[in-house]
């Protein structure tokens, strides 16, 4: 895959979100139809996401008696990431994240969230390669800190290195305020080139 064949930042952001807003919209019917899911809602997108993740999907947790279930499916795209790696963002972060919400639609939450569940969609679905790591917002202009990404049971977040060791040295517990789950580490995003 040649990164370099979209320039960056040679699209307007309203261009952007049309195209990430396509890439949605097709990878969701695909997964859609090949898991037989009917019509499931779209999910909702916003393009306010900011900071090392490229894209981030989110869900509200709903209890049925003992049962829980997922709704509010939503999506956050980060637009400094797509002006750097526009091709990543399209083959890469919009299935990776339509992948976690498809995955809560199907078993509902509480799946780890890079599974075989998660795998499965990647590669039997969408025929790609079930890589964890987060495409990142890389900005070559600026000093970025490192970043830890946590999971609850209805989203993935990002932490600081100060709440990683605090966590770590087990001095704090962070809960996520949507879901109340205590968050768990997953993998730290590695440096900037
Ligand atoms: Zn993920
Ligand atoms: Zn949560």
């Amino acid at each position: 895959m040649n990164k370099m064949s979209t320039p960056p930042g040679s699209q307007t952001p309203e261009e952007a979100m049309r195209l990430i807003r396509q890439a949605v919209q097709d990878a969701w019917s695909q997964a859609c139809r090949h898991y037989g899911l009917g019509a499931l809602p779209e999910p909702t997108l916003d393009f306010s996401l900011r900071g090392r993740m490229a894209g981030q999907a989110g869900w509200r947790v709903r209890s049925l008696g003992r049962k829980k279930q997922a709704q509010d499916f939503r999506l956050r795209f980060n637009l400094e990431a797509y002006a750097l790696h526009p091709a990543d963002m399209l083959d890469d972060t919009v299935p990776h994240e339509i992948a976690h919400l498809i995955v809560v639609a199907r078993f509902g939450p509480g799946c780890k969230p890079h599974g075989p569940e998660w795998r499965d969609v990647m590669e039997d679905c969408f025929g790609l390669a079930p890589r964890r790591t987060h495409q990142l917002a890389l900005t070559p202009a600026r000093t970025v800190e490192r970043c830890f990404i946590y999971a609850c049971t209805c989203r993935e977040h990002q932490l600081t290195s100060i709440r990683h060791q605090r966590i770590r040295r087990g001095r704090r517990i962070y809960t996520c305020k949507a879901c109340g789950a205590v968050l768990r580490f997953q993998e730290e995003l590695p440096d900037p080139i």
